[in-house]
Order: C-alpha cells, then sequence, then structure tokens
C-alpha cells in the first residue's frame, strides 16, 4: 500500500526531490514556525480534528458549524464506515507484521464491530481479505528482498529496513490548532514522506490538504522538515482491489491553503459564525448534514 512502485520512485528522485531541493519552503510555513504568524493560531480556545480542517467537501464549511455549534451528530454513512473498515485492514496487517504478531486474517475479522458497519460481512469479506493478504505478501516481498542483502542484520534491524513505516502514529496538533489525538495513516521514515490512505474513487485536488496538514504537525512537533506527501487512493469493487498514488510536493502554495483552511475553520467556531448553505446543487448527496440543511 505504502511501498512506491518503480516509476513512482523515479519520480521521487527524479522530480519531487530535486525541485523541493531547489524551490524550497518558506521557514515561515514550516511547521516548527507553529509561533508565530501565518502558522500561530488565531484563536486559542477551539481544537479542531484534522479531517474537519483538510476536508472541502462543503462548499462553505457549514458541517463544521453544525457540529460544533449546533451539536449535530449525524449517523456516519456506509461509505465513511466502509472507510474505516478498510483503513483498519491495511493499518492492522501492517501492525501485525511489523510486530511479527501471529494474527491471521480469520483472527482479525472475528474482532470486527458489525454494528457500527453499515454493510453486511459477507459483502466485504473478500476485498478485505483480498487487501490483508496483498499487504502480508508485500511485506514478506520486501522482507526476503533486504534479508539477503543484509545477512549479518538482526531481524527487527530487517524488518525497520525493509517496511521502514510508522503506523498509526499517534501525535499532537495543539501547536497548530488542532486536536492532541491525532493518528497519522503512515510515515515512510527513511525517505520522510507522509502518506494519507483515502477509500475513494474520485481524486480532489484538496485530498492533497490532508497529508499537508499531517506534514506540518510533524515538523511541529519533531522538528524535521517534511517535503513529500502522498495520499494514497485504495478503490475496491467487488472482490477487486485498485491502489493508486497521488505522490507530490507539500510546497509552499499548499501549506498556505491549508492554513486559510484551518484559519476559516476555527473562525466559524470561535466565532459561532453560520457560514450558510451554498447552491443546493453544490451539496453531495452523501454529505450525512443533508437531512439537517435541507430536511
Ligand atoms: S448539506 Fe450542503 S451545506 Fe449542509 S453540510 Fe452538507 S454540503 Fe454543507
Amino acid at each position: 500500500m505504502y511501498f512506491l512502485s518503480d516509476i513512482e520512485h523515479k519520480q521521487l528522485l527524479y522530480q519531487l526531490l530535486p525541485t523541493a531541493r531547489e524551490v524550497g519552503v518558506s521557514q515561515e510555513l514550516r511547521g516548527w514556525s507553529w509561533h508565530q504568524p501565518p502558522l500561530k493560531p488565531y484563536f486559542d480556545n477551539v481544537k479542531l480534528p484534522m479531517y474537519e480542517v483538510s476536508s472541502k467537501y462543503c462548499p462553505t464549511n457549514r458541517d463544521v458549524y453544525l457540529r460544533h455549534i449546533e451539536k449535530v451528530y449525524p449517523v456516519p454513512s456506509a461509505r465513511m464506515t466502509l472507510g474505516k473498515l478498510f483503513h483498519g485492514v491495511v493499518s492492522d496487517s501492517l501492525q501485525a507484521f511489523l510486530q511479527r504478531q501471529e494474527l491471521s486474517f480469520e483472527d482479525w475479522w472475528q474482532k470486527v464491530r458489525w454494528q457500527e458497519i453499515g454493510e453486511k460481512p459477507e459483502n466485504v469479506i473478500a476485498p478485505c481479505r483480498k487487501v490483508w493478504e496483498f499487504m502480508q505478501k508485500t511485506c514478506e516481498a520486501k522482507l526476503a528482498e533486504v534479508s539477503c542483502r543484509q545477512i549479518h542484520a538482526s531481524e527487527l534491524d530487517l524488518i525497520s529496513s525493509a517496511v521502514p513505516f510508522l503506523v498509526e502514529h499517534r501525535i499532537s496538533g495543539e501547536l497548530l490548532g488542532l486536536s492532541d489525538v491525532l493518528s497519522v495513516d503512515c510515515y515512510d521514515y527513511l525517505r520522510a514522506i507522509i502518506f494519507d490512505l483515502k477509500v475513494a474513487n474520485v481524486k480532489e485536488e484538496w485530498h492533497r490538504l490532508y497529508s499537508v496538514g499531517y506534514a506540518l504537525v510533524f515538523e511541529s512537533v519533531h522538528e524535521v522538515p517534511v517535503d513529500i506527501c502522498c495520499t494514497v487512493y485504495l478503490n475496491v469493487e467487488g472482490s477487486k482491489i485498485s491502489i493508486q498514488k497521488d505522490l507530490f510536493f507539500a510546497n509552499d502554495e499548499l501549506r498556505q491553503w491549508w492554513i486559510e483552511e484551518r484559519d476559516k475553520k476555527l473562525e466559524i467556531v470561535a466565532e459561532r459564525k453560520d457560514p450558510g448553505k451554498p447552491e443546493r446543487s453544490q451539496c453531495k448527496d452523501y454529505c450525512p448534514y443533508y437531512g439537517t440543511c435541507y430536511g
């Protein structure tokens, strides 16, 4: 899922990294500049989760107002719960591999809380198993490749080199006006890439905001530069899975866009301002607040 293909690796080495080195990132837009504008949050008393700052499915951000001010908590849509399920398959299978746990797909499947998933188990077991097996096979192949090159390395060292991922890394976004319990889908600590997993078949420009936001948070806490981000699109149709990646340079423009989004949303909550509704045609029918706005 998070391993780069040969072509993506070439793109990283010959396109993205040279651009990042040549163009660079402005110091005031590095996460470690959280104590000064423009990164310093204007409203100290509000903290938001990353998905609210980075999500752009509501054109006016009324979803943020409804959740925080009107206290509307809609039932998550089937689409959202399925996304959560596939996130779980990916992260749990990777964690099991990294920790050398004897956890089979069947063991994992038994622990899924189906009452929280808006889908029948029989409709999703095949793609879930496929993703689980895919993760295990690709990790084993990487480990075998590294093992035969480093015959004196310990198992721990081999795993760390072959699968260099921090998975569901817990980190606080407090310095940037975010929640203190954020979770990064994956961070490749050898290549310094933040990955964000999306279970979706439509790519949107604003999907990049999630990993850019995590890159800023990472820089604010760990004080290391993160120049490269990647959105991984996992699409499941029947028993078939497809994985596409959007690998990009987290440049000044994207960082500024993320800061603008954060500031607009913090202001809505701090000042209790209803931003109103857009033209109805702009609202997505899968929006969980559709019934509240148009019921
Ligand atoms: S229904 Fe429209 S206005 Fe209301 S929260 Fe959803 S996208 Fe925003």
